[in-house]
């Protein structure tokens, strides 16, 4: 099944972050942010270059200090993804990033002053650089929770207030952004938001916490709103390493047909499997799982699935004693041992891949 054939909810204006559109038909990015301190540059370097090579498409870092911002500029060199700097409270701290070349700066208007919102859009329009309005459910202003309570009612007031005042000031490179740690809410939230607004929308569960649980959380957030085509640019928030987003941003991507990628089919296994198939599906996901071609591979431990779903796969096999039988495209090209499995998947896969 694919979703690439998106209802107008996903016809959103484009901004570029940096050279990287957002929004429109382009494809849906995938966003982090360091956890380092932004002014150490070396630390702050690597772990974007780290972020990259995972398949980062945009990052994002802390601007809370003067000098944290100022290392916008010697960081921006040593990079190849564009930069958001983060702001909160101090409207200072993001005009000094703006003008240390960060390419799109993310802040909760709700709690900045006025004045100091005036000052950013002269400069973002000044640097041509777009925002990020974000919406946070823990920190909506005080007379709408009094007015709606806690809830999707008073982030969209909240937000509407906000696109309102950058509208009135003829700023419309804005991006959207509704976040909340539920993910009912963030789900409600974020349609309510698709229906109303043109603009490109940021998905994520924030504080979604650590491991399986906070994975699990944003793969129904994110997947669920992806799936109705609402969202442009995705965040998975997981505590700890970033790095560690980008695979599970990846694979809700490529689970929905909005990435190219390898998409491995493995069976649970059962009293039936006499191949190791949990370590067949490992391996060929760690020789190929990183390669940016589109191809269905199915590991399948014996004959009742086996064959069906390693021949509608680009390449499958389905496991006997202790050897498999190998499919292409539908048509069995050999029967080969246990030990030779693997080698034999990951040579198919690179050469479909080179013909591709
Ligand atoms: S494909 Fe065969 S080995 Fe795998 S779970 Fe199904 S019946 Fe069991």
């Amino acid at each position: 099944m694919t979703f690439r054939n998106y209802s107008s909810a996903m016809e959103k204006a484009t901004v570029f972050v940096g050279n990287v559109p957002v929004g429109g038909n382009h494809p849906v990015t995938i966003q982090s942010m360091t956890n380092t301190k932004t002014d150490n540059i070396d630390q702050t370097v690597e772990q974007i270059r780290q972020l990259a090579a995972a398949g980062c498409d945009i990052v994002r870092a802390t601007a809370n200090t003067e000098a944290s911002a100022r290392a916008f500029r010697d960081i921006k060199p040593q990079i190849n993804i564009p930069l958001v700097a983060d702001i909160h409270f101090d409207f200072r701290l993001a005009l000094l990033a703006m003008e240390h070349g960060a390419d799109k700066i993310r802040i909760n208007p709700g709690n900045m002053p006025k004045h100091g919102l005036e000052e950013i859009i002269s400069c973002a329009k000044q640097y041509q650089v777009p925002i990020r309005i974000g919406v946070n459910s823990g920190s909506i202003e005080k007379d709408l929770l009094e007015q709606y309570g806690a809830g999707a009612r008073a982030m969209i007031e909240s937000l509407s207030r906000s696109i309102a005042f950058f509208e009135q000031r003829d700023f419309y490179d804005l991006v959207l952004s509704a976040k909340a740690s539920n993910v009912g809410l963030t789900i409600e939230v974020n349609r309510m938001i698709a229906k109303q607004w043109d603009y490109p929308i940021h998905l994520g569960v924030t504080e979604a916490g650590f491991d399986q649980a906070a994975i699990i959380k944003s793969a129904i957030g994110i997947g669920s709103l992806l799936a109705d085509g609402i969202g442009n640019t995705i965040r998975v928030s997981l505590t700890g390493d970033p790095v560690k987003e980008i695979p599970v941003a990846r694979e809700i991507l490529q689970s929905l047909g909005l990435k190219t990628g390898i998409d491995i089919i493995s069976c649970p296994t059962c009293g039936r499997t006499d191949i190791d198939v949990e370590s067949i599906a490992r391996q060929v996901k760690q020789q190929v799982g990183h390669l940016d071609i589109n191809l269905t591979v199915a590991i399948m431990g014996c004959i009742v699935n086996g064959p069906g779903e390693a021949r509608e796969a680009d390449i499958g096999i389905a496991g006997g004693k202790d050897q498999a039988l190998l499919f292409r495209k539908g048509i069995i090209i050999g029967k080969f041992p246990q030990s030779e499995i693997v080698q034999r998947l990951v040579t198919e896969i690179k050469r479909l891949g080179d013909n591709a």
